[in-house]
């Protein structure tokens, strides 16, 4: 069975990647089954840029095929803002801090809160250099008070139509709304397509 290497730190992420391919004919491995691989670098100014990286990153240091996702949150009020930055908004990888500072910033401009999107790029790239990309979007709006406990990063201030922040949410509810899932069910597609 081919073999998938879901290239990513972030345990967010990799919760919902393997829920989302749970039925591909494939056998799904993580950066862990690795030992001790350094971080990809993310110096690119787009989603889709930085997500050609990684997988290029992992694939050669893990020789297989591998599948990266970047992502983040883009917010109306602060002109697009954290976007390709959101993992270090706040100058550290913190999920908390990176909240405070969104709420700060959504202060300082007089916001309560603001439209705002989620955007996830997932790049697949096999041993051989084939690539295939897949991408989604939630549409929402971000509020400087936070509800909920569940998914990661941005989840408890992102509020979704229904008047629930993604936080509010079990996994299976966030994978079909959300910007990853909707990637997820493009890529498994084209995965499937890949396979045959
Ligand atoms: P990166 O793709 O590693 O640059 O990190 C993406 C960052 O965007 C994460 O660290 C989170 O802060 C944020 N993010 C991406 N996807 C989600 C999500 O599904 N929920 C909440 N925050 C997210």
């Amino acid at each position: 069975m081919k073999k998938i290497v879901v290239a990513t730190k972030n345990e967010g992420k990799v919760r919902e990647i393997l829920a989302a391919f749970q039925k591909l004919p494939v056998e799904l491995l993580t950066l862990k089954d690795f030992g001790d691989l350094p971080e990809a670098a993310e110096d690119a100014d787009t989603f889709e840029g930085n997500a050609r990286s990684k997988a290029a990153f992992y694939a050669a240091k893990t020789g297989m095929a591998c599948l990266a996702d970047d992502s983040g949150l883009e917010v109306e009020v602060l002109d697009g803002a954290p976007g390709v930055r959101s993992a270090r908004f706040s100058g550290r990888h913190d999920d908390a801090a990176n909240n405070e500072k969104l709420a700060a910033e959504l202060q300082a401009k007089g916001a309560a809160e603001s439209a705002a999107s989620f955007r996830c790029v997932l790049v697949f790239r096999d041993a051989d250099g084939e690539e295939l990309v897949a991408e989604g979007a939630c549409i929402g709006c971000v509020r400087t008070k936070p509800r909920g406990t569940g998914g990661f990063g941005y989840d408890p201030y992102f509020y979704l139509a229904s008047g629930k922040t993604m936080a509010e949410l079990t996994l299976a509810e966030k994978q079909a709304v959300s910007h990853r899932g909707a990637a997820l069910r493009l890529m498994a597609k084209e995965l499937r397509g890949y396979l045959t």
